[in-house]
């Protein structure tokens, strides 16, 4: 039985702990031994609790542990989004997302590591150093939900939340051959989340199918009286759509997703997933977003500018570190000691667009092309239910290949930075996977609010193929 829960889904081993075929205790040293062997390699683990934090809820999930990015409040646990500068600080109140966790019946079962403050698309951005990927530990596992991605692959828990304001939940589990899941603008509280973008941040699951990522949405999502951009739409019951038919819906190919810069490999994944669709019934039709181009820059405006501002708080006297012993050395001394290069970085172009005399020229242009790219994603949705493209425009990359320079770290973001711009749902999920052994990943970007037709497709497409049931080959020494 417990060489099985690794090939199992999640809500299938909480079915089994409630027809007490296995204890929960066995579940529980079955993921805590994978933990303790596997992750010395891969790091994907920021702290580790023992026991778990658990506490009596109940839901389909009841039982399971799960593992939260190293930015979503735990109370009482050390929140430090793996910057110095919160190397120390406590969180004083749980996320709502944690406290629906606690009363679905989850074990939380530690912090997983990220880019700092998530600025980045590798976890190399750490102060505890990177997190590597289980396929190739030479590569890196995408970011900035790195950790999140890895000891989700890699099964040391059957999910995790990750954070996505640019793609920080799409391409970790792109590179990591996982499923995650970026949902609407609004569907999930970002109360408790340490702020990066404020109109761009979401909480979503990463996790190794469908089924678990339709119930863990279950959980999360849904109006919050602490976070006003929510959405008091209902949220529908995701697991619903499972086993549904998907034959007619009409997906977009955007022409400008397929171009340069899209590795021969990735594409032909892409390619082989389109023929499964059209052998379930769904539709193609190739579409335009014309103002894709312009979306990477928009964005590199956009976060910053708020990152800078959210990141103001950080100033020595209210969290973590303190440096200096008068006011403005405490200032100075706690800010240049306590946050890493890129943050810096983020904090200086984003303070810069935002200054008189530049904003109009920087962050008010930049807000205009973004309800272009809105507009874009409006206009083509009144042909086609959904959009398929590519997650990344490569596999994994090397460790280091692109830490020394951001363009090229910025650029790997191309094809999932504009659904955060305009508020859209998105997942990645496996579709291939690279003559060197990596896994390669697909998005599908939905309507606001239309999480369910991705799920539809995502858990159809998943009973064709295999990729979702492969284990990275790190085993239990
Ligand atoms: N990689 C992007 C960035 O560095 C997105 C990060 C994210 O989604 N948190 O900003």
């Amino acid at each position: 039985m417990k060489d099985n829960i690794l090939n199992l889904a999640g809500y299938q081993i909480s079915h089994l702990i409630k027809r007490s075929e296995i204890s929960e205790k066995e579940v529980f040293s079955f993921f805590y031994r994978r933990i303790e062997n596997i992750d010395k390699k891969l790091k994907s683990f920021v702290e580790v609790y023992h026991p778990p934090l658990y506490y009596q809820g109940d839901s389909s999930l009841k039982g399971l542990p799960i593992a939260i990015k190293d930015n979503i409040c735990i109370y009482g646990k050390r929140i430090t989004c793996a910057s110095k500068i919160l190397s120390s600080h406590i969180a004083v109140y749980d996320a709502t997302v944690i406290k629906r966790l606690k009363k679905a019946g989850l074990a939380i079962v530690g912090t997983t590591n990220m880019d700092e403050f998530a600025f980045g698309s590798s976890t190399e951005n750490s102060c505890y150093g990177p997190t590597r990927n289980p396929w190739d530990l030479e590569m890196v596992p995408g970011g900035s939900s790195g950790g999140s991605a890895a000891a989700v692959a890699c099964r040391l828990v059957p999910f995790a939340l990750g954070s996505d304001t640019g793609g920080s939940i799409r391409q970790p589990a792109s590179f990591c051959g996982v499923v995650g899941f970026k949902p609407t603008y609004g569907r999930v509280s970002r109360f408790g989340l340490v702020a990066f973008g404020s109109s761009l941040d979401q909480i979503g699951p990463i996790t190794t199918n469908f089924s678990d990522c339709a119930h863990i949405l279950n959980i999360i999502c849904g109006f919050d009286e602490f976070d006003s951009t929510t959405s008091k739409k209902p949220v529908p019951d995701f697991t619903k759509v499972l086993n549904s038919p998907i034959e007619g819906i009409k997906i977009g190919l955007p022409k400008e997703y397929f171009g340069k810069g899209l590795d021969n490999e990735v594409e032909k994944s892409i390619l082989d997933l389109i023929s499964v669709f059209k052998k379930l019934g769904v539709k193609f039709k190739e579409i335009s977003l014309p103002h894709t181009d312009y979306a990477v820059a928009t964005y590199y405006i956009i976060a910053p500018s708020e990152a800078s501002s959210n990141l103001q708080r950080f100033d020595g006297i209210r969290y973590g570190l303190r440096l200096g012993d008068d006011l403005m050395s405490i200032y100075k001394r706690t800010r240049k000691e306590g946050f890493g290069e890129e943050a810096k970085r983020r904090i200086f172009i984003g303070t810069y667009s935002l200054s008189s005399g530049y904003y109009e020229d920087y962050y008010l242009r930049a807000a205009k092309v973004r309800t272009l790219i809105k507009k874009d994603f409006e206009d083509v949705f009144k042909e086609v239910d959904v959009i398929l493209t590519p997650t990344s425009p490569t596999p994994a990359f090397k460790l280091g290949e692109k830490s020394k320079d951001p363009l090229s770290m910025y650029l790997s973001d191309i094809y999932t930075i504009s659904v955060n711009l305009a508020g859209l749902c998105a997942v990645s999920f496996p579709c291939g996977f690279s003559l060197q052994g990596l896994p390669i990943g697909a998005q599908l970007i939905g309507r606001a609010f239309d999480e369910e037709t991705l799920i539809k497709l995502g858990s159809a497409v998943e009973k064709e193929t295999d990729y979702h049931q492969r284990i990275p080959p790190i085993g239990v020494d």
